[in-house]
């Protein structure tokens, strides 16, 4: 086996966030399956930005969303009984329509789901939109299994009915 990209012949097999992957020793191109590389690919991007890994693949949709813009975001913490969450503004009539969309896949979402997620609109400089699982209790009684289970469907990723309803057109 041969690098792509720069020819050399002096792969290395590793495992990188869980996956099997080959890297080239000269010119560090990662070869693998397809969806491996993207999701280390991403796990990177997250990195760069600041996001937690588990929420990244979550707010890099919401930004692809025309006008829609990631304010701030978090995986949750399960020692401090915080959920995850998604907060974005959207800017322009295109993406009130798109808000339209997001909130009827994440309907269709949440029939799969154990915990529905729900978008919470707050009034703080325009509107503020705060995508987030719904904990059934006050914030000060949510426990670490309660975040645990809010978290889960972000792990891998979003379900996929929301994602391509979100992402496809
Ligand atoms: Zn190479």
């Amino acid at each position: 086996m041969i690098c792509d990209t720069c020819g050399c012949a002096n792969l290395h097999h590793k495992m990188l966030e869980g996956h099997s992957i080959a890297e080239c020793q000269l010119c560090g191109e990662l070869h693998g399956d397809p969806d491996d590389l993207q999701n280390i690919e991403e796990i990177r991007e997250g990195d760069v930005q600041g996001y937690d890994r588990e929420i990244y693949p979550l707010v890099k949709t919401i930004t692809m969303i025309t006008g829609f813009k990631v304010l701030s975001a978090s995986a949750g913490f399960q020692s401090k009984g915080a959920p995850p969450f998604v907060n974005f503004k959207i800017h322009g009539p295109k993406a009130r329509v798109w808000l339209e969309k997001v909130i009827t896949s994440l309907m269709m979402a949440n029939r799969e789901l154990e915990k529905r997620w729900v978008v919470e609109v707050t009034l703080i400089d325009g509107l503020s939109f705060t995508l987030k699982p719904q904990m059934d209790c006050p914030p000060h009684l949510v426990d670490a299994t309660a975040v645990q289970r809010a978290r889960r469907p972000l792990t891998p990723s979003m379900p996929p009915s929301g994602k391509s309803a979100i992402s496809g057109a």
